[in-house]
């Protein structure tokens, strides 16, 4: 099988300071690719390398809307270089966190725009942080005319918000919390979404899957756990769930 991690932190720590034995346990279970998405500016130098000198890395740097402190409007000059230069898949991790409080609205909103407008001109997906609040994401890739799709990471929303993303050509991210029976909602979604929009991710090192919850983070090696998850709800075989969560992360970013 080869599995596709849509969304993981390897840049940062813990995960970084381990991530040859991170990546070598991860590929010895299948997962053999990787999306890796930025936080903040300060990063993004590390992400890029980390992606050149490892197959099957893929570089997604961005401005995180919970990082605001750290964001400076620079950035976003360099942001669009970078999306030029050919080197990154999309832009990442974007979007509007509602859930944190003290993250002031508008200055995500003009931080979300702005990142939006980039990857419009420079014809590239991106990787949606959206918590709290799906339908002003919604509205916002509606009110650009957004036509280079993406993935919403995490996907928390409603079966109705889940369609509206698909219409808009976003894939929906499937992580670790369907590993929780407490989840019913988001459980139920990822049991009745139509399977060409549906990708695999771990957010390492966080939201853990269920049976690693007592360790200290959460790992790409632990993808086969969600895979299996997601195949048993949906009733298929989890080859069939592998072959179609990789292919549908290639077709979306645009992979050869
Ligand atoms: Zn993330």
């Amino acid at each position: 099988m080869h599995l596709f991690d849509t969304h993981c932190h390897l840049d940062v720590a813990p995960l970084y300071d381990q991530v040859n034995q991170v990546l070598q346990r991860a590929r010895a279970v299948g997962v053999l690719d990787f999306v890796i998405p930025g936080v903040d500016q300060g990063g993004w130098q590390r992400l890029l390398k980390l992606c050149v000198d490892e197959p099957g890395l893929h570089a997604a740097p961005g401005l995180h809307p919970m990082y605001l402190d750290l964001h400076q409007p620079l950035y976003f000059d360099e942001l669009e270089a970078l999306a030029k230069s050919g080197q990154i898949v999309a832009l990442g991790e974007i979007g509007l966190d509602y859930f944190v409080p003290g993250l002031d609205r508008q200055v995500q909103q003009h931080l979300f725009e702005t990142q939006l407008s980039i990857a419009y001109k420079t014809q590239l997906p991106v990787l949606l942080h959206a918590r709290k609040a799906h339908d002003q994401v919604l509205a916002t890739l509606r009110r650009a005319k957004f036509p280079h799709g993406g993935i919403v990471h995490a996907f928390s929303g409603s079966y109705q918000q889940a369609k509206e993303y698909i219409k808009l050509g976003f894939g929906i991210g499937v992580g670790g919390t369907i590993t929780y029976d407490r989840a019913t909602k988001i459980r139920e979604n990822c049991r009745d979404l139509p399977q060409e929009w549906l990708v695999l991710e771990t957010d390492a090192p966080d939201i853990i899957v269920a049976r690693h919850r007592d360790e200290e983070c959460n790992r790409p090696e632990y993808l086969p756990e969600i895979l299996m998850e997601l195949a048993t709800l949906r009733n298929e075989p989890p080859e069939k769930t592998a072959s179609y969560t990789t292919n549908n992360a290639r077709r979306i970013l645009r992979l050869k």
